[in-house]
């Protein structure tokens, strides 16, 4: 028996968003589950995905306003204002929605009786590991943050000795080590480079150093720990204090990573603009947490900005510079997710079950049936 619960997956109409919430994997794997997909017409072209491939595995295909008719609509990004009006009351949105942005968008849900999931809101824990989708993107993003500090740095990383002269090693800093900045280390450790990193939260030292890299080490009055393991706003105090410590190792560093972040705050600033005068000519800043206000106050979005011969790269969207491997991660994420809603009660008898009690969705479905869940400030 199927469950008769209908899937729609629109294309993404957010400019430079070239991912898709749904690839032929997922929706073959959704379509055996007893879902039923409709996809809107191209919505996978970006991503290298074709309208046939979404066909041969079950999917329909549809046209743009046919595909918000559906129980459910899945989506990468935050649905536009325009977007938004066409969700009938009684269907389930799941998409990143950017609660901390967005609350009259929540209000305006809850109003509508449109139920809406907030991906970024699913716990970090090891359950909720296969369907967290800020983890799968921040891989992919601190991968390719740093190939766009090597496409932008001048030099070789690793050391190089030829007959035609020798180079040293590039020597990466990396701001924060939670999964991007992890994942930055590890791939600018391959390329051959010297990295060093810092966090807040002392329990990164070992990561840092089984990737290779140097632990910077900095004592500061308090813990950076905060809540669910993320960490939390430091005090005017220890952010001098972090700030003198780092500056003369950040002003000798060829390339600098920063995907340092609090969530629901405004990024710390780290990279001063005295760092940036001090940087060699030449010398590069990939500041990730550009869409969060940045790392670095010279950081421009979406801009790579020349200042005194460093350059500082402020994408605000890596993930949809590598938007096949982004949306395979992410539409697994979300079969996964869309898993724990469904329920055998009898045996070959699957229905669609929104169970409060489940700690993920308790946490992540922020509006249901007309009442805002979660406040978010
Ligand atoms: P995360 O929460 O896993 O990691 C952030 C890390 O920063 C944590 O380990 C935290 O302890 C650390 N941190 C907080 N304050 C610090 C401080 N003052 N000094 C040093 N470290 C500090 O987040 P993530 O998923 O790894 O993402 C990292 C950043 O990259 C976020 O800002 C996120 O929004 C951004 N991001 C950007 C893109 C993009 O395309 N630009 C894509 C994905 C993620």
């Amino acid at each position: 028996m199927r469950l008769d619960i209908t899937v729609g997956i629109p294309k993404e109409s957010n400019p430079g968003e070239t991912r898709v919430a749904a690839t032929p994997d997922s929706v073959k794997r959704l379509v055996k589950g007893g879902f039923n997909i409709k996809i809107q017409e191209g919505a996978g072209r970006l991503a290298g995905f074709r309208d046939e491939d979404y066909d041969a595995v079950g999917a329909k295909i549809v046209s743009g306003s046919e595909v918000w008719v559906a129980d459910l609509v899945a989506k990468v990004a935050a649905p536009t204002a325009n977007e938004a009006s066409t969700i009938q009351s009684g269907v389930m949105l799941v998409s990143l929605l950017e609660p901390y942005r967005n609350a009259e968008l929540l209000e305006r849900f809850a109003k509508g009786r449109v139920d809406a999931l907030a991906l970024e809101a699913i716990p970090r824990t090891s359950r909720a590991q296969s369907m967290d989708v800020l983890s799968s993107q921040a891989g992919i993003a601190g991968y390719r943050a740093v190939l766009e500090a090597a496409h932008h740095y001048g030099r070789f990383f690793p050391m190089m000795m030829t007959s035609a002269g020798s180079a040293k090693a590039t020597k990466v800093t990396v701001l924060g080590a939670g999964v991007a900045g992890l994942q930055a280390i590890a791939t600018a450790r391959k390329l051959g480079a010297t990295v060093e990193a810092y966090d807040v939260r002392p329990e990164t030292r070992e990561q840092i150093q089984s990737l290779g890299a140097k632990y910077i080490d900095i004592k500061l009055d308090e813990s950076g720990v905060g809540q669910g393991g993320y960490a939390k706003e430091l005090s005017e105090e220890s952010k001098k204090k972090l700030q003198d410590a780092l500056d003369e190792r950040l002003s000798k560093s060829d390339i600098i990573i920063t995907t340092a972040n609090v969530p629901g705050r405004k990024a710390p600033i780290l990279v001063s603009d005295a760092v940036v005068a001090n940087m060699r000519c030449g010398s590069v800043i990939v500041d990730m947490a550009t869409p969060s206000g940045g790392n670095c106050s010279l950081s421009v979005p979406d801009q790579v900005v020349d200042v005194g011969g460093v350059k500082i790269v402020g994408h605000t969207n890596y993930p949809a510079m590598m938007p096949t491997d982004a949306s395979s991660f992410f539409a697994r994420n979300l079969v996964s997710l869309l898993d724990l809603f469904v329920k055998e009660r009898e045996p070959g008898a699957p229905t669609f079950f929104v169970n409060l009690e489940d700690d993920i969705i308790e946490s992540s479905l922020l509006v249901h049936n007309g009442v805002l869940r979660v406040k978010r400030n």
